[in-house]
């Protein structure tokens, strides 16, 4: 099946996912033993493609786990029971600077879901796309009350994007309709996208940034360092910021490894014009480190954990006097 193939002039070359189930194993039915090798199948897709994989029960498992979880974050968004948290960003005084948006699933029988759980289910069955429609009209509802009250003009609100997100080719005028309705001004905004959404197809991708750059909204890098970062694309990119994964910021006082790293990640956000901030800042000693580096934005636990809007408001310093 890997062999190029020719279609008039053209050579193509597939790279197919193959799903494998043995029979007679367990005098399984015809519809059975098809429903297993589609689920391999699917696990070959997860591998990252182009991979055969063989049926285990334990895949029959983790597939109805998953569909339970789809069919249960289907009713969660419909009847309200996910909510918005926001997680304050810090400047080098402590002052809040801005926050990240962080979904919280409270689910009935299983208590708290984390959104690292429960958001590559969505984005695997298309929930993501209400999710994410309904985390920005959320989030700038809240963002427009803030501005009511005298936010002040530097604040950013971030947003966390997924790639079927971004890749919906109406996507920048979604971003815009929500801006447009809810009246916030654009320049609050940040979109949080990945490495994988801007490697993947970065015409398009630079497009779609600048659209929504001349309308105002900022960009930033999120789980910088994890993917395939490189000055090339970078440059390309109008972004605004480059946040550093937590999981070097962890190790930063004991890792060598990780400590040239984040080094590295201050030194390429200064070298092209770009803000930096870290994430995962826990501790007194990350926060120094850092700040010796010249990184002079922090979010983590040592500052705050995502916190509820109500709570968040009553932290901000709101002059109320503006409109
Ligand atoms: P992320 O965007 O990288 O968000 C940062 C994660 O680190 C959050 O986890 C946050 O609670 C956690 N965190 C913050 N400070 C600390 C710290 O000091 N120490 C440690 N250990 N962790 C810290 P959370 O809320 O569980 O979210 C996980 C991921 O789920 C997010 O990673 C993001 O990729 C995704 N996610 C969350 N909300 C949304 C959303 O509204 N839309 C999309 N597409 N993805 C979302
Ligand atoms: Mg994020
Ligand atoms: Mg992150």
């Amino acid at each position: 099946l890997c062999m190029p193939y020719q279609i008039e002039r053209h050579e193509h070359v597939i790279t197919p996912s193959i799903g494998i189930s043995l029979f007679p194993v367990n005098n399984d039915s015809p519809e059975t033993i098809l429903k297993q090798a589609d689920t391999a199948m699917y696990r070959s897709k997860d591998s990252g493609k182009n991979a055969i994989r063989f049926f285990h029960p334990s895949m029959q498992a983790a597939a109805d786990a998953r569909l339970v979880l789809e069919k249960d974050l289907r009713h969660a968004l419909q009847n309200n029971h996910l909510h918005l948290y926001y997680q304050p960003q810090v400047d080098a005084e402590g002052h809040i600077t801005g926050a990240e948006a962080l979904l919280r699933w409270n689910h009935p029988k299983r208590n708290f879901i984390s959104p690292a759980e429960f958001i590559p289910v969505a984005e695997e069955t298309g929930l993501i796309i209400p999710l994410g429609e309904w985390v920005t009209l959320t989030a700038c509802l809240q963002l427009r009350e803030w501005e009511s009250k005298g936010l002040h003009e530097n604040f950013h609100l971030a947003i966390n994007v997924s790639p079927r997100q971004f890749r919906m080719p109406d996507f920048v005028s979604r971003i815009q309709h929500v801006i447009e309705t809810t009246g916030i001004e654009p320049g609050h905004l940040t979109l949080e996208l990945t490495e994988g959404i801007v490697i993947d197809d970065i015409k398009n991708t630079i497009d779609k940034m600048q659209s929504l750059k001349a309308f105002g909204v900022k960009f930033s890098i999120d789980d910088f360092g994890t993917g395939y970062s490189s000055l090339a694309y970078l440059r390309q990119l109008p972004l605004d910021q480059l946040k550093i994964d937590q999981t070097f910021v962890r190790d930063i006082c004991r890792d060598p490894n990780d400590e040239v790293i984040v080094e590295t990640i201050i030194s390429m956000a200064n070298l092209l014009g770009l803000q930096v901030i870290a994430e995962g800042v826990e501790t007194v000693e990350h926060l120094r480190f850092l700040a010796d580096r010249g990184c002079k934005a922090y979010q983590g636990y040592y500052f705050s954990k995502a916190i509820p809007g109500e709570e968040f408001t009553s932290k901000l310093d709101l002059s109320s006097s503006s409109t």
